[in-house]
């Protein structure tokens, strides 16, 4: 039996050691707003969907807000699930009754019956719901927090939960391609434009308003995953036997593979799709030539697409030494994380506000495209900072247009360094 004076000596021991150990800056915040509002953007918009949200009232609130600020301006209904419901175990009567009136509405096709944080919500079991009442199908799409550790991985979840029901691969429709990503609408349009010319004959984009666009998903002959986070929607297609193509139409040579990797998992002219690939990575380069240029920037979001900007900053020139993300590394997303890692950008996935506030002192930056918290920081540093969602995510980044408008911005916004030093220089005084 250990004795007093050996227990204190052990202490001691211990405490010696921590005394000599370097003291790490404790890492506090991850990065991501509540991931059932990456779901909830997918569901919500949906024409003729009704959301049954499954949690407590405190997250009803706010997601509430989010989904008539950011989504859908449409209502979500609950059941009363205070502590009295949820301790009485008439829960999932009390959904099921929800979801009957809903279901009165004969506009209503679809009822996603989102689950949360709530322990007791957060298990329902998919058997004790109905599949369909009157004309909607209703779907269960499990959203809990501690599982989804980003709001992009909840738009994937969201997005598997409706095909898995709705996704018809019973006819098979050749030269046609599923785009996986919501995308600016001027990207969707430079896409079609581009596989059209290769003979792509039917272009599908998900997420989509349409529900029947979940229902015709099932036909392509092959899917184009265009975001690193949609990887059970990936799985989903596979074990379909539709297949995967990843990278996305950004840069010149990622969008030269991209066009000939759709080009052959849907075996068409080869001789055309070397011809369109070179000519819109020639076109690339152009656009990326006329706007060489250096300057230093931290990409720091939290959507889970920030790399492909990553890639694109590099080719024209700017030194990137270091970028975060939401999401974690995933298979899709390794082209890129190989290729950015040699080039010696210091990748963080499932990131903390700290790690990029260090980021931000080690490397002395000239912009910062970041989450609000991250830029706020910045700004006080007198180094120009922006919205990484409201700046990038709201423009065109494919091909040479989207190459063009995101060097032209990333350009204008270092121009404004001065500027920020003088009122740092002012405010400091
Ligand atoms: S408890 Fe969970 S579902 Fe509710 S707001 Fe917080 S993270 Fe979102």
């Amino acid at each position: 039996m250990i004795n007093d004076e050996k227990f204190s000596s052990l202490f001691n021991i211990l405490s010696d050691a921590q005394k000599d150990s370097p003291v790490e800056e404790t890492n506090l915040h991850p990065q991501t707003m509540c991931p059932a509002f990456g779901g909830l953007r997918v569901v919500t918009r949906i024409d003729g969907a009704q959301v049954c949200m499954a949690t407590d009232k405190g997250c009803m609130y706010g997601l509430t807000f989010v989904t008539h600020f950011y989504a859908a301006r449409k209502s979500i209904v609950s059941p009363e699930l205070m502590s009295t419901q949820l301790s009485s175990g008439s829960i999932v009567p009390d959904i099921r009754a929800t979801i009957e009136e809903i279901a009165k509405d004969e506009t209503v096709r679809l009822i996603p019956v989102v689950s949360l944080c709530v322990a007791e919500t957060a298990g329902l079991a998919e058997e004790l719901l109905p599949k369909k009442v009157g004309n909607a199908e209703v779907v269960l799409v499990r959203l809990p927090a501690y599982l989804i550790k980003s709001h992009p991985e909840a738009k994937d979840i969201a997005l598997e939960s409706l095909l898995k029901r709705l996704a018809d691969f019973s006819k098979k429709r050749e030269k046609s391609v599923l785009i996986v990503g919501e995308i600016f609408p001027l990207d969707a349009m430079a896409i079609g434009a581009v596989l059209q010319k290769i003979g792509v004959e039917s272009v599908i984009t998900l997420p989509s308003q349409h529900i029947d666009d979940f229902r015709e998903a099932g036909s392509a002959s092959a899917v184009a995953v265009l975001h690193p986070f949609y990887e059970l929607t990936a799985e989903f297609f596979e074990k379909n036997k539709t297949p995967i193509i990843g990278g996305n139409p950004v840069g010149a040579n990622s969008t030269y593979k991209w066009i000939k990797d759709i080009g052959a998992a849907l075996k068409l002219d080869e001789a055309l799709v070397e011809r369109v690939a070179q000519e819109e990575k020639e076109k690339i380069k152009a656009a990326i030539a006329a706007r060489k240029s250096g300057g230093t920037v931290i990409i720091a979001g939290y959507e889970g697409n920030e790399f492909p900007l990553v890639r694109l900053l590099l080719e024209s020139g700017v030194a990137v030494p270091y970028a975060s993300t939401s999401i974690a590394h995933t298979k899709l997303g390794d082209d890129d994380h190989r290729l950015l890692t040699m080039l010696g950008t210091d990748l963080r996935y499932r990131k903390y506000l700290e790690e990029d506030r260090r980021a931000i002192l080690e490397h002395k930056p000239d912009l910062v495209v970041g989450t609000t918290s991250l830029d706020s920081y910045v700004k006080e540093l007198g180094i120009p900072a922006v919205y990484y969602t409201n700046i990038v995510s709201s423009r065109p980044i494919y091909f040479a247009q989207g190459a063009a408008t995101m060097l032209d911005l990333i350009q204008s916004l270092i121009a404004k360094r001065p500027a920020f030093e003088k009122m740092k220089t002012f405010f400091d005084a």
